[in-house]
């Protein structure tokens, strides 16, 4: 089986807008000859410019209270969730919005709707990406060897579910400001995005009652969800469980702030 093959078993399909969570060396365990530049590609060629791909290029460019701080620049700052994400930014057709710490790359269909001047304040909610992922039929979450840590479709749960935190910046203990920080100024930012480890427990409650599927392959391990089921399911599970979507207690500095805060 080649990469195409498995992305058209998982169920990917021309048209299809996906936002993709990639871990390349887990990938490699399953096609060791595969390059970033092919995956790239294979998915290219199956989605078409009918649909969209979008992969999170965050650099996380807060001004900080210490002064000692990295300023975005849009075409020369490297995503730093992920080697794929960082190719598939520099490769062909993409374009990247400008928010300084929640930027996406993105191909196809959705620049028509949203182009590199996009840099919302809150960067994960009202007129994000994210907003356009789930007011676009078929769309899905495209997660290839990593696991809900990564869905940055769980912030925007979390504000559309409004948790207790969701406007509160767990981030006061790096001397984080809710401000970021490009080489065209300083953008004021609301609804700061904290910690999304504890998303795996929402990944478990949709596995135990078979919401969604895990697909095994080689010791590497796949999700391909739709958005409308995450946000259903999302907007039930993080309005009546959201005290699961905090890290256990003293391990976790950030999500220790919340708790304190909001349980
Ligand atoms: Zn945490």
């Amino acid at each position: 089986m080649n990469f195409s093959n498995y992305l058209n078993i998982l169920g990917l399909r021309r048209g299809f807008n996906i936002i993709v969570h990639s871990s390349f060396s887990k990938i490699k365990n399953a096609f060791p000859d595969l390059t970033p530049e092919e995956s790239i590609s294979a998915l290219k060629d199956i989605v078409t410019e009918e649909g969209s791909i979008i992969f999170p290029a965050f650099t996380y460019c807060f001004k900080t209270t210490s002064g000692d701080y990295e300023v975005f620049d849009n075409a020369n700052s490297k995503s730093k969730v992920g080697m794929l994400s960082e190719r598939f930014r520099i490769s062909e057709g993409v374009i990247r919005t400008s928010s300084p710490t929640h930027s996406f790359a993105l191909w196809g269909k959705i620049i028509n709707d949203i182009d590199e001047s996009n840099s919302p304040e809150s960067p994960l909610g009202k007129k994000s990406v994210m907003e356009w992922l789930t007011n676009n039929p078929e769309s899905f979450v495209l997660i290839l060897g990593t696991d809900f840590s990564s869905l940055t479709y769980g912030h925007y749960l979390e504000i559309e579910a409004s948790v207790p935190w969701y406007n509160h910046s767990p981030w006061n203990y790096m001397n984080v400001l809710p401000i970021g920080v490009s080489i065209k100024g300083e953008h004021r930012l609301k609804e700061i995005p904290g910690c999304a480890k504890g998303f795996v427990n929402f990944e478990k409650y949709l596995l135990e009652n078979n919401l969604i599927k895990k697909c095994e392959y080689k010791s590497f391990s796949s999700y391909f969800i739709n958005v409308k089921l995450l946000y259903n399911e999302g907007l039930i599970y993080f309005s009546n469980y959201y005290e699961n979507l905090l890290c256990g207690k003293n391990t976790c500095p950030a999500c220790d702030s919340r708790r304190r805060k909001f349980l």
